[in-house]
């Protein structure tokens, strides 16, 4: 006999995990599906550090970012956790967007102002600074490996059920609920629920295109990268270091750039750096793992000329997947019994606490998400 349940979630990384804490402390009856376990590298949600960059100016992005920093703080005073490490954020270089940005942070009462490249070089003496410095305080890195059991853990004392090793390997949209194969160590099994909400990161077609197509509606291209940034070594032990997104100038200089760069530090491991979003196409399942060897190479040009504080021959790489829409707006929506939150590129953890807030108010049809989320939006 097959068992019904309310409000399945598949998928235990980031997104999903915030799902289910929200859904819990609303109340709701929650399963979370996660087909690998606790703790693994395989998606996008491993690591110790996502910086918490504030370097926005969208209106929605910038809403987003002021409840994002409450539902941060929440979720450590509930889980007793220290998850966010204010390190501040010093964004650097020609960005156009600059005044835009601070403009939109000082009116949403999140504090930024620009520094000379002088006055960040005495702050931040492993960072050779770029023209001009966007300083935001109230940035930081966040820790996935602190987060995501923090999430689990209080949604399960909020009575919700977290299932690891757990794969929906069939899933069926009927009118007002959905079917579900689930495939376990301890065999398949066929569930039943009120709704579904899929935050399946990489894997969202593979969960959910099948089954969307059945219903008329489908999902927007979903591009998967094997991203692969690399922790550098410390050689001035006694810098301190901001996070930072260096945006690229113009002349010989940025020659071989593939991307503005992103990078923090992560404590034990090193001053992480990275391109963004230009890893080879892959499929989740059939990974390498391995870094693609000309972007390594022109990263560590780009440690050797921007980062004095670091050996950019000492370096460990880090291969982890991007999930992105063609225009890098995330997927926020419900068809039916099914919420989808998808395409969080290399940007989305940051929002996490946020983006499970919006997947649980479309869950319980508390309020639809913002329209620049919505599928029709991303399909024309
Ligand atoms: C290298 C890198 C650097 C980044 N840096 C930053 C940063 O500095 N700041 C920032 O804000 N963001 C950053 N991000 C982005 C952020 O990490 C991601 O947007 C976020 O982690 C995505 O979470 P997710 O839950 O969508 O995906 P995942 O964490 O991949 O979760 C999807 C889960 O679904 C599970 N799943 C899939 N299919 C099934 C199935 N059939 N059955 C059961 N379970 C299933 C998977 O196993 C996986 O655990 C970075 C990402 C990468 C890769």
């Amino acid at each position: 006999m097959a068992t019904t349940l309310d409000t399945v979630v598949i998928g235990g990384g980031a997104m999903g995990s915030a799902t289910a804490w929200a859904l819990s402390r609303q109340g709701r009856q929650v399963t979370l599906l996660e087909q690998f376990g606790p703790g693994h590298k395989i998606g996008a949600s491993h690591g110790t550090t996502r910086n918490l960059n504030l370097g926005y100016s969208r209106p929605e992005y910038v809403a987003m970012l002021g409840e994002t920093l409450k539902l941060w703080a929440e979720l450590e005073q509930e889980s007793g956790d220290k998850i966010l490490d204010r390190t501040g954020m010093a964004n650097h270089g020609p960005d156009p967007r600059f005044p835009d940005i601070a403009a939109a942070l000082s009116q949403a009462g999140i504090r930024a102002k620009f520094l000379s490249p002088d006055e960040a070089k005495e702050r931040w003496r492993g960072i050779r600074f770029d023209e001009k410095v966007l300083y935001m305080p109230d940035g930081g890195q966040l820790n996935p490996e602190k987060a995501l059991p923090a999430f689990q853990r209080l949604a399960i004392a909020n009575g919700s059920e977290v299932r690891h090793h757990t794969k929906v390997v069939d899933l069926q949209i009927n009118e007002g609920s959905v079917r579900l194969t689930l495939e376990s160590p301890s065999g398949s099994e066929v569930v039943t629920a009120n709704q579904a909400v899929v935050t399946a990161g990489a894997w969202t077609e593979k969960v959910l295109g099948g089954a969307l197509a059945r219903t008329g509606a489908r999902l927007p291209e979903l591009r998967v990268t094997q991203e692969q940034p690399a922790h550098f070594r410390v050689v001035d032990e006694g810098a301190t270091w901001p996070g930072f997104n260096h945006h690229r100038g113009f002349g010989d200089e940025y020659k071989y750039w593939y991307t503005p760069i992103y990078g923090m530090q992560t404590p034990g491991e090193g001053i992480k750096a990275g391109w963004h979003g230009v890893g080879p196409v892959v499929d989740p399942d059939r990974r390498s793992f391995l870094p693609e060897p000309v972007q390594l190479a022109a990263l560590q040009e780009y440690a050797r000329n921007w980062l004095p504080g670091v050996d950019a021959d000492s370096l460990e790489a880090v291969s982890c997947t991007y999930t992105s829409t063609r225009t890098e707006d995330y997927i926020l929506d419900r068809v039916g019994p099914v919420i989808i939150g998808a395409g969080f590129s290399g940007t989305g953890f940051k929002f996490v606490p946020v983006i499970g807030r919006i997947l649980a108010d479309l869950a319980t049809g508390k309020q639809a998400a913002p329209e620049v989320f919505r599928l029709a939006r991303l399909t024309v």
